[in-house]
């Protein structure tokens, strides 16, 4: 079946309408496109039975998503992420849930926009794509560019971990170190790309990595049979997911398919890289660019990002916040969880743990909320700490 029930593209800020089927960047305002659909014809052609009986994974969710021709759909065999819960000890009486997308291809949820944005470069045509990455973006692009027979060009900071590196040279994209941090790789794609001839997929720069993360927020709600948690806590770089997961419950209430309040959504980041933090603080719609961004939490070491707009308007619409952790309480959450409910979780995943209970202690969230965690990529990715305890055999 060759259907799709994407309408028109809109520009976020201006709304001013472009036509699917055609390669867009962004916007003439210079701000992301985004896809839009008709929620009639979606209600009208899928039920909830049809789509529990499907293969578990975000092509199940295919009516929502804007790819056209199933053969361009590339898949590395998606699993549905699980939802763990976190041992209730000390921890009130609220339910904690982790989603733990590291089980995704290519060990984050990075799989997710990349599978989507190479699925539709090969329905458009689109032969050679670049972008910047701290790295698990880049390796989950490696792997579906490869995979659908498409070249890839990819920049990384000079310190982003060895194994992304390794990772994503291995998966086939030409992998290349940067003296910089990842705007300055950024930079370096957007001044290459026109006489490259490449297509940049960075974040919010093409229009369906977004529609890729929001399979997060549907997702999430079929888990919980059609409803959400009270409280969304989520590690924010570019945020393409927080703002398509945002994306997804609108989706789904127009189709009807949610009703009641939805979740607050908190925006994490860590104290040495968090512009939206002090943006939201500040009451300000844009968060001008954090000088000197470091952080253990590379995924979220964004100092600037293009949907800043929409990931403060998703925040207070919600009712939610943003919060920030030091790297020292990165740390100790991750070493918390991993002893004690034996789950390693990357250290942006364990930001969020450790904003959750910072939030807990002061009131920001109430123990009897269900809060819903997202662990974004496997703790195995990540740089760990020695073993010194030795035996003499
Ligand atoms: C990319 C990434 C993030 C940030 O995701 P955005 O949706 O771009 O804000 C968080 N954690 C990990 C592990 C990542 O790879």
């Amino acid at each position: 079946m060759s259907t799709s029930y994407v309408t028109h593209l809109e520009c976020s800020l201006t709304g001013r309408r472009y036509p699917a089927g055609e390669v867009h960047g962004l916007s003439e305002a210079g701000r992301p496109l985004l896809v839009c659909y008709d929620a009639d014809a979606i209600a009208a052609g899928l039920d909830r039975d049809d789509l529990a009986a499907r293969p578990a994974g975000f092509w199940r969710y295919r009516e929502f998503l804007p790819v056209r021709r199933p053969e361009n759909r590339i898949s590395l065999g998606e699993v549905t992420t699980p939802l763990i819960s976190l041992s209730p000890a000390e921890r009130g009486s609220g339910e904690l849930l982790v989603k733990d997308e590291g089980r995704l291809p290519t060990g984050s949820f990075k799989a997710r926009g990349l599978a989507l944005a190479v699925s539709m470069a090969k329905e458009l045509g689109l032969s050679r794509l670049a972008m910047p990455t701290n790295g698990n973006a880049g390796a989950a692009l490696a792997a579906y560019a490869s995979r659908a027979g498409i070249d890839s060009v990819v920049y990384c900071p000079d310190d982003t971990p060895e194994v992304n590196l390794s990772e994503i040279e291995l998966q086939g994209a030409v992998t290349w170190r940067v003296d910089g941090l990842i705007d300055d790789c950024g930079r370096i794609v957007r001044e290459r790309t026109d006489e490259e001839g490449w297509f940049d997929v960075s974040t919010l720069k093409e229009p369906y990595r977004i529609e890729g993360k929001k399979t997060m927020g549907l997702e999430l709600a079929e888990q919980l049979g059609w409803s959400l948690p009270d409280v969304i806590l989520y590690p924010t770089g570019g945020g393409t997911g927080l703002i398509g997961m945002w994306k997804a419950f609108a989706e789904l209430r127009a189709i009807g398919w949610l009703d009641g309040p939805l979740p607050r959504m908190v925006a994490v980041q860590a104290e040495g890289c968090a512009p939206i933090v002090r943006a939201f603080a500040a009451g300000e719609e844009h968060a001008p660019r954090w000088e000197g961004a470091h952080t253990v939490a590379a995924g979220i070491r964004v100092p600037a990002a293009v949907g800043d707009f929409l990931i403060l308007r998703a925040v207070r619409e919600s009712g939610g916040f943003a919060a920030s952790v030091s790297d020292e309480a990165i740390l100790e959450a991750r070493a918390e969880v991993a002893r004690r409910d034996g789950l390693l979780l990357c250290p942006e995943g364990a930001a969020t743990y450790a904003a959750w209970r910072e939030a807990i202690a002061d009131g920001r969230i109430s123990p009897r909320e269900r809060a819903v965690l997202f662990n974004c990529a496997t703790g195995l990715k990540y740089p760990l700490p020695p073993v010194t305890r030795r035996f003499e055999a």
